[in-house]
């Protein structure tokens, strides 16, 4: 059994105010929550803060992006030894915003990885299709090949460390779901193609569903047999509609 996991992506969201009525919302509300990992992403600058409020609850911390480097003349970026020094526990690494606007490619994704492993934290590997390449069938293609860049860079067994996170680009933001039916059918795939490398670490890994995740759609979505949580973005801005999403996933715990 997987433990289902609900991490809340905020983007380029928060204020000192702001964040610490969430972080102590989403915290108050855990404590009713049984037998489902719970994390969320702030900016940056807000690491410190967040962490500070979670100290000693349950509730990890993770960062949006980190450095392939660990330390040099890399100007603005931040190495994922130094998440990990402050109390981080996650790293969103590919997220199809990184990709689309900052130009990550699969091997600089590959490369995140391999340092936020070496670092000690997980990566929540981004996988997904645009809503151009959904139409052209692409969507096995896309997904196959940027497994494939992490596989060839890291081996198979680093994803005993590391969650994957499916989210079609064309769902993230948008209010458009993916059906329970369509998000089941490239977790499953995902899952294959872990398999035939190694069918145990295929069967451990844990593949959250992320776009346009709610309270109100969590559920179906969470009863699929390869859904083993969630990557939360709008939703994860408002203490009661997260914590309706981590209840969600809680329930399927039974
Ligand atoms: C995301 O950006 O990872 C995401 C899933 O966003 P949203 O929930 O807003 O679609």
């Amino acid at each position: 059994m997987r433990k289902p996991i609900v991490v809340g992506n905020w983007k380029l969201n928060g204020s000192s105010a702001d964040n610490e009525s969430l972080v102590l919302g989403v915290i108050d509300g855990m404590r009713e929550l049984n037998g489902v990992d719970v994390g969320v992403c702030p900016p940056f600058v807000y690491l410190p803060q967040v962490e500070k409020l979670a100290e000693a609850t349950d509730l990890g911390l993770g960062a949006q992006n980190c450095s392939e480097h660990d330390s040099g003349a890399f100007t603005g970026e931040v190495a994922p030894r130094m998440l990990h020094d402050i109390g981080a526990r996650y790293v969103i690494l590919g997220h199809s915003e990184r990709r689309a606007m900052y130009g990550e490619t699969d091997e600089m994704v590959s490369d995140k990885v391999k340092a936020a492993l070496s670092a000690g934290l997980t990566p929540i590997l981004c996988v997904g299709e645009t809503l151009e390449q959904r139409e052209a069938d692409e969507t096995e293609a896309v997904v196959r090949q940027q497994l494939a860049a992490v596989i060839s860079g890291n081996g198979i067994q680093a994803f005993e460390h590391i969650v994957i996170a499916y989210e079609p680009v064309w769902a993230i933001g948008t209010g458009r779901t993916a059906s329970p039916e369509q998000a089941q059918e490239v977790h499953a795939f995902i899952r294959g193609q872990l398999a035939d490398h190694d069918a145990n670490v295929a069967q451990s890994v844990r593949i959250q569903y992320g776009g346009s995740m709610k309270p109100g759609n969590a559920a179906e979505l969470l009863a699929q047999p390869d859904i083993d949580g969630g990557l939360i973005g709008g939703a994860s801005l408002k203490s009661e509609d997260f914590l309706g999403i981590c209840r969600a996933a809680a329930d399927t715990v039974g």
